[in-house]
């Protein structure tokens, strides 16, 4: 159980184009639940995207994760990148090293650049994948004022399909 009192609210991006990116998803989901000194607090619902550019690929699976930590931001990049580590020790004859994408999107509100770390992922607000699953699960969230869904409305020329569970 966390303690609530020294926890930050932070929000991860998870993606995928493995042959089997739903599976890739569920477990990184499953891994995230198990961070250290950390509660996954919510989950959005999992979409689709078709890749940009060559269609000989398989859709991109995006979901978002919310957690609650008391590891540091570049603590839980160390995680976040662990887990991405072992993912990508799947080998696939066909397919490139992308199985398993984290991007740690917001930080408790941090505003900062280290070498390895920008907060907020300065992307995110581009990216119609992020910001309907985020919006799913953290719908006042403010980005720079404006609210994820605001954002994404704003997106809608980039195909985005939700997923049933
Ligand atoms: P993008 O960041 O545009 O989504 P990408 O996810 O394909 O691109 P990666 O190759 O996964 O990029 O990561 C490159 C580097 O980005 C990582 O080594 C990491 O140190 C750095 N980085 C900077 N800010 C962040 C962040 N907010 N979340 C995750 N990685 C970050
Ligand atoms: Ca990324
Ligand atoms: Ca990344």
């Amino acid at each position: 159980m966390t303690d609530h009192r020294h926890s930050a609210l932070a929000y991860i991006g998870l993606g995928s184009n493995l042959a089997s990116p739903r599976d890739q998803l569920a477990r990184a989901m499953a891994s995230l639940a198990a961070l250290p000194v950390s509660e996954r607090v919510a989950a959005s619902s999992l979409y689709a995207s078709a890749p940009v550019g060559p269609q000989d690929q398989p859709d991109f699976i995006n979901a978002v994760v919310a957690v609650r930590t008391r590891l540091s931001p570049l603590a839980l990049l160390d995680q976040l990148q662990a887990i991405e580590q072992r993912h990508r020790r799947v080998r696939h004859r066909h397919w490139g090293p992308r199985t398993l994408d984290l991007d740690l999107l917001w930080f408790a509100g941090l505003n900062c650049r280290f070498p390895r770390l920008t907060l907020p992922h300065p992307e995110m607000i581009h990216r119609r994948f992020v910001l309907e699953p985020l919006a799913e699960i953290a719908p006042t969230l403010s980005l720079g004022g404006e609210l994820p869904g605001c954002l994404a409305n704003r997106l809608e020329d980039q195909p985005l399909q939700r997923l049933s569970a």
